[in-house]
């Protein structure tokens, strides 16, 4: 597919953070010198192809970089390096009307439902002021157009003038996705948007989310820590660690024919039930910090496969032949074995 025929593309997308130096570093820089101050490579060199109608989920260990490269989606954070093209434009160069499609037609959804609503208003002004403002309800027909989209997202519209803290987690979470819906993205980015939720209610806002994918044709980029969660919503997977995509296929065949041992191990991290006792099998070690990461591949200090050549050389993400369209894994072991 070409770049016009994808909603969004990533090219080499980098973010980089320079790290704040406190009062005694910076007067130990003035008298001893030093050199440029230290930074973080959040995000470091993502390609990626979103298709419109497809939902991709993201995932990875906290810090991997998988939030920030969906604010740089959706135009929240700029990246520091590389490109985000709209339809095939980079959205840098966007502007009159293709910049306003961008800004509105690509919406956020965050993880915690109570922080991202405004305390002070009315779930009426929440969902239906942004509409008004940007010119795509009449004023006049608000409350009917707040009115419909609750009902859609499964709230009471006799609640429309309540105020977030007189709602449950679930029901929050709920007028969050109607406050982006009702914006009519074409894209929503979900950022860990059902952690914060019990796991019962969980279960509900992954069928609402599934829902409203089909009635309003809607392409999601799914951003979870936990790989079963997104398994449940995604047609693709994407697993991210230390601000690089390392695998990249189909859900089912994550599952079934996981390649990178990093997958493997998040998979092995899902609970399962066996002979009726509930195994944990987590990954050894914790993810290195983003400030000095290792040298080589940067999971080989946790890697079980490690091999001399991982140390020093690192893998880059290639096309593996494993019977589907598509599936990239970055590790040396596709190159060892025939
Ligand atoms: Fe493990 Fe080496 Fe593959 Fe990295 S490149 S995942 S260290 S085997």
């Amino acid at each position: 597919m070409s770049d016009t025929e994808m909603i969004l593309s990533l090219k080499d997308v980098q973010r980089r953070y320079s790290q704040p130096v406190d009062f005694v570093e910076r007067i130990g820089r003035l008298i001893k010198g030093g050199g440029p101050p230290r930074s973080v490579l959040a995000v470091a060199g993502v390609d990626l192809n979103i298709r419109a109608g497809e939902v991709i989920g993201l995932v990875g260990e906290s810090g991997c970089g998988k939030s920030t490269l969906g604010r740089m989606l959706t135009g929240i954070l700029p990246p520091t390096g590389g490109q985000v093209l709209y339809k095939g434009v980079p959205v840098e160069t966007l502007s009159g009307a293709r910049r306003r499609e961008y800004e509105l037609g690509v919406q956020m959804i965050f993880q915690d439902p109570f922080s991202s609503l405004n305390p002070r208003m009315r779930v009426l002004d929440i969902i239906g002021e942004g509409p008004v403002a940007h010119g795509l309800i009449k004023r006049a027909d608000k409350e009917s157009y707040v009115t419909g989209l609750m009902q859609k997202v499964g709230l009471d519209p006799d609640y429309r003038f309540r105020y977030p803290h007189q709602f449950s987690g679930g029901q929050r979470q709920r007028i969050g996705v109607a406050r982006a819906l009702a914006l009519k993205p074409s894209v929503i980015v979900c950022d860990e948007a059902v952690a914060a939720l019990d796991v019962s209610i969980q279960a509900q806002v992954l069928n609402l989310f599934i829902k409203l994918r089909q009635e309003f044709d809607l392409t999601y980029i799914f951003i979870s820590h936990n790989l079963g969660v997104v398994s449940h919503i995604s047609d693709r997977v994407a697993i991210m660690y230390l601000g690089r995509i390392v695998e990249l296929a189909d859900t089912d065949t994550i599952f079934s024919r996981a390649n990178h041992p990093y997958t493997q191990a998040l998979i092995k991290e899902l609970p399962v039930l066996r002979t009726g006792r509930r195994q944990f099998d987590p990954i050894k070690g914790e993810l290195p910090s983003p400030i000095d990461p290792p040298s080589g591949c940067p999971f080989h200090p946790r890697c079980p496969k490690v091999m001399d050549r991982c140390k020093v050389e690192r893998p880059l993400l290639r096309a593996i032949h494993t019977g589907t369209v598509e599936h990239l894994s970055a590790c040396h072991l596709n190159q060892e074995t025939p």
